[in-house]
């Protein structure tokens, strides 16, 4: 098992990119749309896996545009937008199902909003005589059907520092998930879930549970299944938004573990900090410093390999930690 100390010296996880956020001009009008936070930020910690399904079918750049087009729910085709017989959609799927074959270490995707093949629910579907609705782009859609646990956000959402920081969790989990799968046993997955409780606690405690349960009963169920189960779950609880009131219930159980230790002015040091947290008036980053202060004194060690006390450096860097 990796251990939260341990971290820091993992591979760089890979995520993948929409390949005209990194710049490359690809898009149908000969453009790109380049993000400098996805190349120049997350790039120094991340290996970015540049991909757009577009060109990589052969359709050349420039091209004739393309968008959805159907029922969103019952698989819409991908058409040219002024010639409706030149259809994409099969050569799109297959190109979907061999790189979801291909992908096997991505910890994350970062898409093009709206794109007909790159968007996450946000692709503008058209129908004959009615408004569009939102859905998926097809290659988008094609790889979640292979990877449904993927963390996926869009070069707009990664703006929100909400949204931002959930997908940078789920990722870091994901990544430190692909470096115990080569040693993956019953054992090792149960060291995995007990470092991850309180990161889970944070997030869902309702789901915590329930994976808790899943690893209890787990050495009924073969290996792999229980793996693919627990990936599964422990992906939908970390979609969940850590908010402000399941952190501080997260970090009050975390500084019961030191009751005993601690003194009434520690106590009553911490709680303040808490309720300025939960107020507003300050962020997650004080409350944690203040914790790790105590556990450098007290050190306790299920405290200690918490990764959600002590995520990696990059980890902390990117979600301010
Ligand atoms: Fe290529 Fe996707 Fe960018 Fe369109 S959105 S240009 S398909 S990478």
């Amino acid at each position: 098992m990796v251990a939260a100390t341990q971290i820091q010296q993992l591979p760089k996880p890979v995520l993948g990119i929409s390949s005209c956020l990194l710049g490359e001009k690809v898009r149908y009008d000969g453009g790109d749309k380049y993000n400098s936070y996805i190349d120049l930020t997350l790039g120094s910690d991340f290996e970015l896996h540049g991909i757009c399904p577009e060109t990589a079918i052969g359709m050349g750049v420039p091209r004739k545009p393309i968008h959805l087009s159907g029922d969103p729910a019952a698989s819409p085709r991908v058409v040219a937008v002024h010639d409706p017989q030149l259809d994409y959609t099969r050569s799109i799927i297959e190109y979907g199902n061999s790189a979801a074959a291909k992908l096997d270490q991505i910890c994350g995707y970062i898409v093009k909003s709206r794109s007909p093949s790159c968007g996450y629910r946000t692709s503008p579907v058209y129908r004959k005589g009615q408004r569009p609705v939102k859905g998926s782009g097809l290659f988008i859609h094609t790889l979640r059907h292979h990877l449904p646990w993927l963390p996926i956000i869009d070069e707009e959402q990664l703006g929100d520092p909400n949204r931002r920081d959930n997908f940078l969790t789920r990722v870091f989990t994901c990544a430190r998930w692909q470096a115990l799968r080569p040693e993956l046993d019953y054992k090792a997955l149960s060291s995995f879930h007990q470092h991850h409780k309180l990161l889970l606690m944070a997030h869902y405690p309702v789901d915590a549970k329930r994976l808790g349960a899943l690893i209890a009963n787990g050495s009924s169920q073969p290996l792999s299944s229980l793996a693919t189960d627990y990936l599964h779950g422990l992906m939908r609880t970390l979609a969940h938004k850590a908010t402000p009131r399941r952190n501080v219930n997260a970090l009050q159980h975390a500084q019961g573990y030191l009751k005993r230790q601690l003194s009434t002015h520690d106590k009553r040091e911490f709680t303040e900090i808490l309720e300025r947290y939960a107020t507003g008036q300050t962020n997650l980053a004080e409350p944690m410093a203040l914790l790790r202060h105590h556990l450098a004194q007290h050190p306790h060690p299920w405290l200690l390999e918490q990764v959600y006390l002590y995520p990696g450096a990059a980890e902390a860097r990117l979600r301010c930690l």
